[in-house]
């Protein structure tokens, strides 16, 4: 095999994960690469979300890219708009504002003999050796099927649609929903608000994290320090893959079994029976994806909040009615109703081998080997695909991980592989792993959530951090199959 072929690599995305890759893949010489991004700015997830009280429950000194330490956190946990800024830094240390396409959003994608051919609405077909795909889990909102809802004739939009010229105060905000996003809601905006009302058809388990702020001397000793700054995000990285991370797999069952215990007491501080009662959830702690707030029982015992929790019978322009008959009047209404995480990048059209349709080839099920790669698409990798590990570490360890395996493979089309596929018996062995491991987690012990697909199948990864770090660790190569230019 030649050495150092040039490839052309097309990332989709300008997130978190599509800039970590841009940047790593130019510190390896890797120079022929470009973002394809279909908005109009980078960030991804920080980006869209823009919604009151957005903050990351993952701590800060723990959210950072390896190459790009930060000592200027001011929050235990950043706020959306600290870790934007923090990602506008790196992109702009690491000057890769002239390899992202804005407004590019990347419509199809055909791959024949050795090349992918990808597509936007406004460019024909420009091909590539290999595609990363970096289009984020938590991206695609998900709208509810309530009846009368577009007859709503105050503002009615999605969490991760906040509209920048909305103003709150003084307001009657409903909410629907009772995740992360529905939750710092209404602890962020039940001050200014003159009412807040919380349409729940279910209660969470809430961890009462507290978020102190990080005082300037704090900063300023990290900032001299590189060795402290370090120091304190392996012991934040470790905490949370070791205890929270190993517990939510059945690996850790004393850490459960404390969260379990911290956010019954947690739950205690709401002081009405009935209110204590509503909000009790009916499944074991982690199932869905643990809540994380120390404000959210003090905002919904505040006198302007109100927790509902009879079912939503349809929307009218002046409110949302509830299953006998009481109309709730609002002037805002914010749908905090997750997001379809089972969609990845699509809806692009992508043709793999022998013009496989890949809507077709995942009709049943989303197919992945390791959560990088799937085998109907060569030389074509997946940063967070289906059975990644999301919500089980910090995304950008993830994201990192994940890019540092695909990196060697992306290493051996520059030594001469033209055709780098996983082979369809690695993947099926991979799915049948999966599915012996999910009945050992906690996410498959009763409830209904995001981590489940339409199958009703667990599509998160099962196992713990050190399982995930060992098999990212290097490609086995008989699992896949590898074909040379000739
Ligand atoms: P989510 O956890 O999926 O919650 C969606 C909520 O909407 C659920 O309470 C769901 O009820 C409800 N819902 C959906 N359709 C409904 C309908 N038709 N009628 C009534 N209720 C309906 O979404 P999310 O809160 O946006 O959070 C998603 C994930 O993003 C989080 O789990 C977390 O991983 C991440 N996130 C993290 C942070 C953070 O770092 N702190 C903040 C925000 C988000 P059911 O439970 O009954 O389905």
């Amino acid at each position: 095999m030649a050495s150092k072929r040039n490839i052309r690599i097309a990332i989709i995305g300008a997130g978190a994960s599509g800039l970590m890759a841009l940047i790593q893949l130019r510190a390896c010489g890797y120079r022929d690469v470009v973002i394809f991004e279909k908005a109009a700015a980078l960030g991804g997830t920080w980006r869209d979300n823009r919604y009151p009280g957005l903050n990351c429950d993952v701590p800060s000194h723990a959210y950072r890219f390896s190459f790009a330490p930060n000592a200027e956190w001011s929050q235990t946990c950043a706020s959306g708009p600290d870790i934007l800024a923090y990602l506008h830094t790196v992109a702009r240390d690491h000057e890769v504002a002239r390899f992202i396409r804005y407004n590019a959003e990347v419509i199809s994608a055909r791959y024949d003999d050795g090349l992918w051919y990808l597509a936007t609405a406004t460019q024909a077909e420009m091909p590539f050796e290999a595609v990363i795909t970096a289009t984020g889990v938590l991206h695609h909102p998900v709208y509810p099927q309530i009846v009368g809802l577009e007859t709503f004739a105050g503002a009615a939009f999605h969490s991760s649609r906040w509209p920048d010229d909305i103003a709150i105060g003084g307001q009657r905000i409903g909410v629907i929903g009772t995740g992360s996003t529905a939750t710092q809601i209404v602890g962020a905006t039940v001050d200014t608000a003159k009412s807040v009302t919380l349409f729940q058809r279910t209660a969470q388990w809430i961890l009462p994290l507290a978020n102190p702020e990080i005082s300037e001397d704090e900063r300023a000793q990290f900032r001299a320090d590189p060795e402290l700054l370090q120091g304190q995000y392996d012991r934040l990285n470790h905490e949370a893959t070791t205890k929270f991370a190993a517990a939510i797999v059945g690996a850790n069952p004393h850490t459960l079994a404390t969260l379990g215990r911290l956010c019954r007491e947690h739950l205690e501080t709401v002081v009405d029976p009935v209110l204590r009662e509503q909000l009790t959830p009916d499944y074991p702690v982690g199932c869905k994806r643990l809540v994380m707030s120390d404000r959210f029982y003090a905002a919904i015992q505040r006198p302007n909040a109100e927790l509902v929790t009879a079912a939503i019978d349809g929307i009218e322009p002046e409110g949302v009615r509830t299953v006998g008959g009481v109309l709730h009047r609002l002037d805002i209404l914010v749908l905090a109703t997750g997001f379809n995480t089972h969609q990845f990048f699509r809806p692009m059209r992508v043709h793999g081998l022998a013009g496989a349709d890949l809507d077709q080839v995942w009709a049943e099920e989303n197919v992945s080997y390791l959560g990088v790669t799937t085998p109907a698409l060569p030389n074509w990798f997946m940063i967070g695909g289906p059975h990644s590990p999301i919500g089980n570490f910090s995304w950008l360890l993830t994201a990192e991980t994940q890019f540092g395996y695909i990196k060697q493979l992306l290493d051996l089309m520059r030594q001469g592989a033209k055709e780098i596929a996983a082979k369809p018996a690695a993947a099926a062995a991979f799915r049948a792993a999966v599915r012996d491991q999910v009945p050992k987690t906690v996410w498959a012990q009763g409830c209904n959530s995001w981590y489940i697909d339409k199958n009703g199948n667990v599509a998160s990864w099962p196992w713990t951090y050190d399982k995930f770090k060992a098999d990212m660790a290097a490609p086995v190569l008989a699992d896949f199959s590898v074909r040379a230019w000739h």
